[in-house]
């Protein structure tokens, strides 16, 4: 019996499972391959749709779903929190006291939100990278009559790159329909030398953010927050007073990666950019959130590295070579972006193709929102 074990129920995890469990159907029909996952929660939560909880009046119940029900029958799901990956002992230990063993393992834990590691995040900053995070900013946004709004990023890397950006764009076509838009500065705090760290992108959203008039500040790397004087301060130097203070928090990979030796102190797993093997490790690969791959945290990169590491590990237990083609991840993403007004534009990239973004218009925006209602049909279960 080959046990192929994947760590974590999130859109990596979920979608590999169902992978492998297609291409080894006929292994695991004959009890010579099992696939579990195992997830803490046994729910899996769409966090694009975070978003629009607080921009577009998205219900949180929504955006979650039982993990079984995104499985295939063949798949078996454990539900529990891993407290230790052994890669000596090919062994994952759970809190409850479970030993799973495993041939294969795929570590799908995605990455972690601190916004505790920013003192006074919690009573001054608000964000969108939660459920209740992105319900407190409608409420302030709501409650928003006028002044100053700041967002920045309080740490890289972060989940979905673009989506400080796009916040800041549908926040600034919000307040022109409130009529309150002229009694708002907005400004938008970049931590690199300009407005997104993919060229291309950048000189796409610039003048973009020009023309909405929101001020545009580079290399402004969150630090701390005054309550006092209610400013934000920069690890260069910088301090921008805020009436509304929006901040993505700072990421971390899951701890128990770091706890197990896998990662260093940032959680992010040395991982191979082809193959998507931990290094130094033919047996383990990384996938999605988890890597320290110089690509977007994006659940786009998970759906397009997932066949990469199904076709190895089935080419593993079937003792073939992986397919040529499939069993090498390119380094392809594709996401949507916001701008505003009911437009959007696409990042399509992989390693040697930088996106080259379509002028902003209404196909793209309406692509994003057909995306996000199809999902629990299509991208976990393998159907795109
Ligand atoms: C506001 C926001 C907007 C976004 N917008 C987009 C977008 O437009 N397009 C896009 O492509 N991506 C977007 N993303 C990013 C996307 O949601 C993530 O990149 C994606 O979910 C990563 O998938 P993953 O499988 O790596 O991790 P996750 O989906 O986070 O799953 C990780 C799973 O591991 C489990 N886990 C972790 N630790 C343990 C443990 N110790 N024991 C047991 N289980 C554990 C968790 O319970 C979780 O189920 C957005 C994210 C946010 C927050």
């Amino acid at each position: 019996m080959r046990e192929i074990l994947v760590l974590g129920g999130g859109v990596g995890g979920t979608l590999v499972a169902n992978l492998v469990g297609r291409k080894l159907k006929a292994e695991i029909a004959a009890g010579r391959a099992r696939v579990r996952v195992v997830d803490e929660t046994g729910d899996h939560v769409y966090q694009p749709g975070f978003m629009y909880i607080a921009m577009g009046g998205e219900p949180a119940s929504s955006l979650v779903r039982p993990e079984r029900s995104l499985l295939d029958a063949r798949i078996e799901l454990v539900v529990g929190r891993i407290e230790r990956i052994d890669p000596a002992a090919k062994v994952v230990r759970l809190a409850d006291g479970q030993e799973l063993a495993w041939d294969e393992l795929v570590v799908a834990t995605g990455a972690r939100i601190l916004p505790e590691a920013i003192p006074h995040f919690a009573t001054e900053a608000h964000h969108f990278y939660s459920a209740e995070g992105a319900a407190r900013l409608r409420q302030a946004l709501d409650a928003f009559t006028g002044g100053r709004i700041v967002v920045g990023i309080a740490g890289m890397p972060y989940k979905c790159p673009p989506a400080p950006l796009e916040v800041t764009f549908l926040i600034e076509a919000e307040l022109r329909e409130r009529g309150l838009r002229d009694g708002t500065e907005i400004h938008y705090c970049s931590p690199i030398g300009r407005a997104f760290t993919i060229e291309s992108v950048s000189e796409m959203a610039t003048p973009i953010l020009a023309e909405k008039g929101v001020e545009l500040h580079t290399f402004f790397n969150v630090e701390a927050i005054d309550p006092e004087r209610k400013v934000v301060q920069s690890l260069e130097g910088e301090e921008l007073p805020y009436d509304l203070l929006i901040l993505v928090p700072p990421h971390k990979g899951a701890r128990v990666v770091i706890e197990s030796g896998l990662a260093p102190a940032a959680g992010w797993l040395p991982t191979d950019p082809q193959t998507l093997n931990v290094r130094g490790r033919d047996d383990i690969w990384a996938i999605g959130d988890a890597t320290d791959l110089p690509l977007s945290k994006a659940g786009s990169t998970a759906h397009f590295e997932a066949p990469v590491v199904a076709e190895r590990i089935a080419a593993r237990v079937l003792g073939r070579e992986p397919a040529a083609k499939e069993g090498v991840y390119t380094g392809k993403v594709m996401c949507f972006f916001e701008i505003g007004d009911g437009k959007g534009t696409l990042l399509r990239f992989d390693y040697d193709h930088p996106p080259q973004p379509p002028k902003p218009n209404r196909v793209w925006h309406l692509g994003k929102i057909v995306f996000n209602k199809t999902y629990w049909h299509t991208v976990p279960r393998g159907r795109i």
